[in-house]
């Protein structure tokens, strides 16, 4: 058939039956596809048609992400003389969007790759990067303008576990900074409510909720078995007894704070760099004056909780650098962020070589 049209709409594509595809994607061989597509580069399929495709006679399917790569190495096939080759408009993007079948790959359903379609599609984060997010345990301590972020996107990355620690209320001052509450939920605790935030958004998150105000006596308990602990909250004492058990426990810690409309920001792992109290001393200044005494801008909270969440989602895929050893101070008001480094204090009470 000379005359056949160069492009095929999702629909026409699956009821012509085409006994050969080519999903020349980049990530093909990784990501769902048509069923018995074939994974293949444009670089090969066009410099060696031949060695894929035994006649140029035979009906062909060319498939890419939107449809716009497949057209070019379709019309680069028919000048070799495949004159059966046809493009799929809408690529793979058409064909998903209108629920036609996919073959998965092992590790995650067809939903999951729907869901995290977005970020699997970035360069370095695969499968595997969602499969490390599935199995990880994050503990979040806080549940206010910092939890808010870090959860919302934890949650909606996929971290497979979650922790929730708060012993708090939901107040209708918290609201401007908080958005994972709403109106209604004032009077309930964080922490629950939270949960149920965290469980709407993504089932395939197994949510704990405690509420519980962490102290020495308890935060090695509520804390161990979690691969990263994420530190949301404004009291100093707090932050220290989480800090003392990351450290016991040789876990990751990743620290957030913010004021007025600053923030701070920071990966302590004490296995290989400094942890909270190397920077900030236990015999320091603790009246750290929480957002009720000195108010804060909302959006500083969001922004700051947000990088925390970024800091998890790398840490857990290994992807980039991870700020450990790097305190990053941000200011909205000139929207500024700088970062200074800072290190292990050999005579850390809580890290350093004194400790025990
Ligand atoms: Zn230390």
């Amino acid at each position: 058939m000379a005359d056949r049209r160069r492009g095929i709409s999702a629909h026409e594509a699956q009821s012509a039956a085409f006994p050969l595809i080519f999903d020349i994607r980049a990530l093909a061989a990784s990501t769902p596809a048509i069923p018995s597509a074939r994974p293949v580069s444009a670089d090969e399929l066009t410099s060696s048609p031949d060695r894929f495709i035994d006649s140029t006679e035979t009906p062909l399917l060319i498939v890419c992400d939107i449809g716009f790569r497949s057209a070019i190495v379709t019309d680069l096939l028919r000048s070799a003389g495949y004159n059966e080759a046809v493009s799929l408009e809408g690529g793979m993007e058409g064909w998903t969007a209108i629920g036609l079948p996919l073959d998965s790959p092992e590790g995650l359903t067809q939903q999951q790759y729907r869901r995290y379609d977005r970020q699997l599609k970035l360069p370095d984060f695969g499968v595997g990067a969602q499969q490390a997010l599935g199995n990880a345990r994050v503990a979040v301590v806080g549940a206010g303008g910092l939890g808010a972020p870090v959860l919302a996107y934890l949650a909606a990355a996929g971290v497979g576990s979650l922790t929730i620690i708060d012993s708090d209320d939901v107040e209708v001052s918290n609201l401007h900074r908080q958005p994972i509450y709403r109106t209604q939920d004032v009077g309930t605790g964080k922490a629950r409510t939270a949960a149920d935030f965290v469980s709407a958004l993504n089932p395939d998150v197994t949510v704990g909720a405690r509420s519980l105000r962490l102290d020495d006596s308890n935060a090695i308990d509520a804390l161990a078995d979690h691969d990263i602990i994420v530190t949301c909250t404004d009291s100093f004492e707090t932050a220290h007894a989480i800090n003392a058990a990351a450290v016991d426990l040789g876990i990751p810690l990743v620290f957030g704070s913010v004021y007025r409309t600053e923030g701070q920001l920071a990966v302590f792992d004490s296995r290989s760099g400094p942890c909270y109290a190397c920077v900030f001393p236990t015999d320091a200044d603790g009246s750290a004056l929480s957002c009720s005494i000195v108010g804060v801008l909302g959006p500083v909270t969001g922004v700051v909780g947000s990088m925390q969440a970024g800091e998890v989602v790398k840490l857990l895929t290994e992807i980039g650098e991870s700020s450990s050893g790097r305190l990053g101070l941000y200011d909205a008001r000139t929207q500024t962020m700088e970062s200074v480094s800072v290190r292990k204090n050999p005579a850390c009470r809580v890290c350093g070589d004194a400790s025990c």
